[in-house]
C-alpha cells in the first residue's frame, strides 16, 4: 500500500467509526430510519400492480396496506407504515420449511432430492417439473425448494408420526424465527384449500416422479397451511434478521438454524427467491430475498440486517411492486449489497 492509499484507508476507517449507527453501517450519513422513511414516503402513493386473485381471499386484502420494517443483527428495529396488519406469509414460508429440512437432515438432503438450481419458470410451473425430470439424468434436478413443486416436496420431507406432529414442527420453526407465536389465517387457508387443484396436481406429479415419497395429499395440505400463516412486517423482518444474524433470532437470542447451514439457505434465496425475476433482483440489490403472493418480501443483508415490506399489489412475476422498490432503495442507501466489496460504511 502506498502513502496515498494508506491515507485514504485511514480516512475511510475514521469515516467508518463516525458512520456506524446502531450496528448498521450507513453511507453518506443516511441512518436506517431515514432510509426507511424516505422509501415509505417515496412509494406510499404508488398504485402499480394488482393483488393476487387466483386465491380468492387474497383479492380481498386492502391493496393500500404498506408496512416496512428493518431489524439489525443486534435487534434494533426501524419501521414505517403499517406494522400490525397481518397478511398470509405465502411463499416466504418456503424459506423456513427448507431451512428446517436442512437443519434436520443436512444441506445435501435438499440439494440431492429437490435440487438448488433455478427453473427459470413461474412459481407454479408444471413445465418446470417436466424440465427437471428431463435433466435429472445429468446430475441433480433443475429444481429448488422455493418454487411450488420443490416446496411441496420440502414440506413432505419434514419428519413426524402424524400430520399434526409435522405441523407443530413447521409452525414451531416459523415461531422461533419470528420470535412470537404465529397463527394460521383460517379464511386464507380455506380459500386456498378450495382452489388449489393446481398444487394438488403438482403434488401428485412430484410423487409420481419420486421427489415425494408418500402421501402427497398431506404434503399439499400442510404446505397450504404453512402458506396461510399470518405475519406482519415486523415478524417478517425478524425472520429475515434471524438469517442475517447467522441463524440466531436477534430479538429472542434463540438459535433457530446452525450458522454453518445459513449460507446454503441464502444461496437458494439468491437463486430463486423472486422466481424468474431473481437475476434481475440480484443485479440491482445483491440480496438473497423471498417474495410471497400475499404481498410480502423479505431480504437479507448477511451480518447487517433483515428487511421486510408488505404491499399486496404484485407484478407479472408475482412479486410485490412496492416491496421490491422500497427494499432496493433502503438497502442500497445503507450499503447492504454484499457484492459491493465495500467495508461497512466506507
Ligand atoms: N400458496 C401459494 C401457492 O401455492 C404461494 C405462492 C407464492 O407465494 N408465490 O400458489
Amino acid at each position: 500500500m502506498n502513502r496515498r492509499m494508506k491515507t485514504i484507508a485511514a480516512a475511510c476507517a475514521l469515516g467508518l467509526a463516525g458512520l456506524y449507527a446502531s450496528g448498521v453501517a450507513t453511507q453518506a450519513q443516511t441512518t436506517p430510519q431515514q432510509a426507511v422513511d424516505a422509501a415509505f414516503n417515496k412509494y406510499k402513493g404508488l398504485k402499480e400492480g394488482k393483488n393476487a386473485d387466483y386465491i380468492p381471499a387474497l383479492a380481498k386484502v386492502d391493496p393500500n396496506l404498506f408496512g416496512i420494517a428493518l431489524v439489525t443483527v443486534d435487534g434494533k428495529v426501524y419501521s414505517a407504515g403499517d406494522l400490525k396488519t397481518e397478511v398470509s406469509i405465502q411463499s416466504i414460508s418456503k424459506v423456513f420449511t427448507m431451512a428446517q429440512v436442512i437443519q434436520e437432515q443436512g444441506l445435501d438432503s435438499v440439494a440431492n432430492r429437490i435440487g438448488v438450481d433455478a427453473t427459470g419458470a413461474r412459481f407454479n410451473s408444471i413445465i418446470a417439473i417436466e424440465g427437471a425430470k428431463l435433466m435429472s439424468g445429468a446430475g441433480a434436478p433443475e429444481m429448488n425448494p422455493l418454487v411450488n413443486p420443490g416446496a411441496i416436496s420440502a414440506t413432505s420431507m419434514v419428519t413426524g408420526g402424524s400430520a399434526d406432529a409435522v405441523w407443530s414442527k413447521i409452525i414451531g420453526f416459523h415461531n422461533d424465527a419470528a420470535g412470537r407465536q404465529l397463527t394460521v389465517l383460517q379464511d386464507v387457508y380455506k380459500s386456498e384449500s378450495d382452489s388449489n387443484q393446481r398444487n394438488q396436481a403438482i403434488g401428485a406429479l412430484m410423487l409420481a416422479y419420486g421427489y415425494i415419497k408418500s402421501n402427497w395429499q398431506q404434503a399439499v395440505d400442510l404446505y397450504t397451511r404453512q402458506c396461510s400463516i399470518g405475519v406482519n412486517a415486523k415478524d417478517l423482518a425478524t425472520m429475515a434478521a434471524t438469517l442475517a444474524a447467522g441463524g440466531t433470532n436477534p430479538a429472542t437470542g434463540k438459535k433457530v438454524i446452525d450458522a454453518d447451514k445459513v449460507p446454503g439457505v441464502l444461496a437458494v434465496m439468491a437463486t430463486a427467491g423472486l422466481y424468474d425475476d431473481s437475476g434481475k433482483w440480484l443485479y440491482h440489490t445483491g440480496l438473497p430475498a423471498k417474495s410471497g403472493v400475499g404481498g410480502g418480501i423479505i431480504a437479507v443483508s448477511p451480518g447487517k440486517f433483515g428487511i421486510a415490506v408488505i404491499s399486496p399489489p404484485l407484478d407479472d412475476a408475482g412479486n410485490s411492486v412496492r416491496a421490491q422498490k422500497a427494499i432496493t432503495d433502503i438497502s442500497n442507501a445503507l450499503g447492504g449489497n454484499p457484492y459491493s466489496g465495500k467495508k461497512a460504511g466506507s
